[in-house]
């Protein structure tokens, strides 16, 4: 890029922490001699009660709210399509910038709302029964890009009040560290969007480095880990990141991980839910003190694979909690429009071939 367009390239306030997008606004008012409140006012309106343009911000004087929007940008995301499920679930397909589409899903349970958000366009991982990783990766987003998809909720009218986050839409964030570790900042900090911390999940399929990166944050974010199979041959099959960073390593790491972690066990009919494996996965468990999700597989995008049986799944269930282990049994949600991680972007888009990275820098580990 040329220096005068470098100069001129606004600078994205929601790509910031809060408190730099606050240091930011700050200088732009002093600069302006705007008395310093105003830095406050606006960075109300990135997250908390957030507005969709500048123009919005109809607490400011009409001048000052153009001076920003030639200052600083405030992207959307585009939403492509919305889909409801009849059980209530909410499925987004968002289009960014450069055309790349990205799925969120809100479910609501009870008072509270999840939202499901993605980290990256597409995945490298190629997890075996997964959509999003048969479509391959693409490119890590940009923190902008992944708490605003939260943005977007509270933008609609009426708003949808997330109330919990997991990260378990599409891709790998631990693999997107760079920028998942201050979306974290801006999704739980008080002048972001004020999540607790306790109601933020990251799930991964185990990177290490990434790992000790979440566990180092003072927050008290949850750990999900995704191991969908008890030992290494058959994790071997279902996940190629297990070459990498085998089952015993991803369990030491859980067992020094200082919170409580949460395992994911998507249940395939046949090849992972025989009672030998609820014993192998039970003593993984107990070793790392882990709570045991069972997760029902979707079966759209799953090419090979069927569900286990709800009455088999009820079963793997007693057997775990048999072997001392604290077991939940997920509800599918969305089956009806396809809400399992990348299957409406696969639907819409139709599938590609999975891609290599284009280039290893894409791909950063904490
Ligand atoms: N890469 C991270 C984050 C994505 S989470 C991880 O793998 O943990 C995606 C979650 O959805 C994972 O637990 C994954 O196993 C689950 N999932 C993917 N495809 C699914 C399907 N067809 N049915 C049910 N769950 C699925």
């Amino acid at each position: 890029m040329n220096e005068a367009l470098a100069k001129h390239t606004k600078t994205n306030l929601l790509d910031l922490t809060p408190a730099a997008a606050h240091a930011q606004l700050a200088r732009f008012f002093e600069r302006s001699d705007e008395p310093a409140y105003r830095a406050n006012q606006v960075l109300r309106r990135l997250w908390q009660a957030p507005v969709a343009t500048f123009g919005d911000i109809s607490e400011l004087p009409k001048r000052l709210r153009e001076s920003l929007a030639d200052e600083f940008a405030l992207p959307r995301l585009e939403i492509a399509a919305r889909q409801k499920s009849t059980d209530g679930t909410e499925k987004f397909l968002f289009r960014l910038r450069d055309n790349e589409a990205i799925e969120t899903v809100a479910i609501p349970e009870g008072d509270r709302i999840t939202l499901c958000i993605s980290s990256q366009a597409g995945c490298a991982l190629q997890c075996a029964f997964c959509a999003t990783g048969a479509m391959g990766f693409t490119r890590n987003l940009t923190a902008g890009e992944i708490a605003g998809q939260v943005r977007e909720m509270r933008l609609l009218d009426p708003p949808i009040p997330v109330t919990n986050i997991v990260f378990m839409g599409m891709g790998e964030p631990l693999m997107n560290w760079n920028a998942v570790d201050p979306t974290l900042t801006i999704l739980n900090d008080p002048n972001g969007l004020g999540i607790g911390a306790r109601h933020i999940t990251v799930s991964t399929v185990g990177i290490l480095p990434g790992i000790v990166a979440l566990g180092e944050r003072p927050e008290q974010f949850r750990l999900a880990i995704s191991i969908h199979a008890p030992n290494d041959s058959l994790r071997q099959e279902l996940m190629p990141i297990n070459t990498k960073y085998p089952l015993a390593e991803v369990i030491d790491a859980a067992k020094v991980f200082d919170r409580r972690v949460t395992f994911e066990y998507v249940m395939l009919g046949g090849v992972n839910d025989a009672e030998e494996h609820a014993i192998q996965l039970a003593k993984l468990a107990r070793d790392c003190r882990a709570f045991v999700n069972l997760i029902p597989l979707h079966p759209g995008g799953a090419r090979g694979f069927t569900p286990t049986s709800p009455k088999r799944i009820r079963a793997f269930a007693r057997e775990l909690r048999a072997h001392g282990v604290e077991v939940a049994v997920r509800k599918s949600r969305g089956v009806d429009i396809a809400a399992a991680c990348g299957q409406l972007r696969v639907e819409r888009l139709g599938r590609r071939p999975p891609r290599r990275p284009k280039h290893d820098g894409d791909i950063q580990v904490a």
